[in-house]
């Protein structure tokens, strides 16, 4: 029997609604399952905790999460409380950097039951792959001035190690998958990064010759993901394309409630965090509304990091069931509360 240790940080908001919702439903599933067993331990640490200690986490924060095998996180932020900068590197971007998490993974999905602003039939099943630490979001740069003109400059910076290891993650998910990439660049504008990407990327294919490859301009790209997004299995981006795509395919989606993310670390020294695309929601918290689909989801990307992809396949068929039955929290159309809709997920797995 596996068993993996889980930190479990349900941080502000409705972190605290969805999180013991879709820790409930992990619980479950381990049990009907058989195969592996998970040990949760909460930790309190949030803007309520800054208010009475000063500090988002203790000192030795990292230090207790190194030893788990992954972090499960709700969302951090009560801008009314702590102001997002210290709430966010205190805790989230910290573990992000600190932890390695160089990598990025967004599913999005056409989910039954779930009004997509997308009208075509089809449906659509994609990975967006988004490279988490260097690209366009680093700190080199600076403000000029130059006689009376006034300006900003701002390096993009693409290492050989970061971008392979990006392509090398999306090439390895698309062999379990539909066995296609599709590489988000724009070489036809940025001078000197974008046609770097391209070379790498068709450096990177040559090792993986069974996966069909193609390559769109960013531009195009976006535009594709709201008219044929059925067309795309696996697309790995930059920092800043895999940003903004991420944001569109989880808007198509139906709902941002819904949208998982993992934060991969690859090298295996630091436990990966998963925490879905939404944040605390301090509009609709202590409701008992949240939708809790985008976390239960993640704790699907987290059993599928731990290798579990059989029980988290069945994870998701369950929670589409649900939903395209109409059991649903009000985003996404339906009047159901949040336990509402865990409990129907844990009462259909018992009864697989
Ligand atoms: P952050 O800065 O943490 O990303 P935000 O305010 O930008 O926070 P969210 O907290 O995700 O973004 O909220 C955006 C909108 O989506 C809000 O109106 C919120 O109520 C809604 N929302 C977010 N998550 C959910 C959810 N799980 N269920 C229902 N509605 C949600
Ligand atoms: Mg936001």
């Amino acid at each position: 029997m596996d068993v993996y240790t889980i930190a479990v940080i349900p941080g502000d908001g409705i972190g605290r609604e969805v999180v013991p919702a879709a820790v409930e439903v992990l619980k479950v599933l381990a049990e009907v399952h058989g195969g592996f067993h998970f040990k949760f331990q909460e930790f309190p640490w949030s803007c309520d905790y800054y208010a009475e200690h000063g500090e988002m986490m203790p000192v030795d924060g990292l230090d207790i999460l190194k030893g788990f095998d992954a972090i499960f996180l709700g969302a951090v932020g009560n801008p009314g409380l702590v102001p997002d900068h210290i709430s966010l590197w205190g805790l989230l971007l910290k573990i992000r950097r600190e932890f390695e998490q160089v990598i990025n993974v967004r599913p999005a999905k056409a989910l039954k039951g779930v009004a997509s602003p997308l009208t075509d039939p089809q449906g659509f099943d994609l990975v967006v792959v988004r490279e988490n630490s260097e690209g366009e979001y680093s700190e080199i740069g600076g403000r000029l001035h130059r006689g009376d003109d006034e300006m900003a400059i701002q390096a993009a910076v693409f290492t050989r190690k970061g971008t392979e290891r990006v392509m090398r993650y999306a090439f390895e998910l698309a062999r379990t998958r539909r066995k296609h990439v599709t590489s988000a660049t724009k070489s036809n504008g940025i001078y000197h990064t974008m046609p770097f990407w391209d070379e790498v990327f068709k450096d990177v294919q040559r090792d993986y010759r069974d996966v069909r490859v193609d390559s769109y301009h960013i531009d195009a790209l976006a535009a594709q993901f709201v008219a044929r997004p059925y067309v795309f299995d696996v697309v790995v981006a930059s920092n800043l394309f895999g940003d903004i795509l991420t944001d569109i395919s989880g808007a198509v989606m139906g709902s941002i409630g819904i949208a998982p993310a993992a934060n991969i670390n690859v090298n295996g020294r630091y436990p990966s965090m998963f925490e879905p695309v939404h944040g605390s929601a301090p509009d609709i918290a202590g409701r008992g509304i949240a939708n809790p689909i985008g976390q239960i989801w993640t704790g699907a990307l987290m059993l599928e990091h731990f290798g579990h992809r059989d029980a988290a396949q069945e994870l998701l068929q369950v929670m589409e069931d649900v939903t395209a039955e109409g059991i649903k929290t009000p985003d996404i159309g339906g009047h159901s509360g949040t336990r509402d809709v865990s409990d129907e997920i844990c009462r259909r797995l018992r009864r697989r």
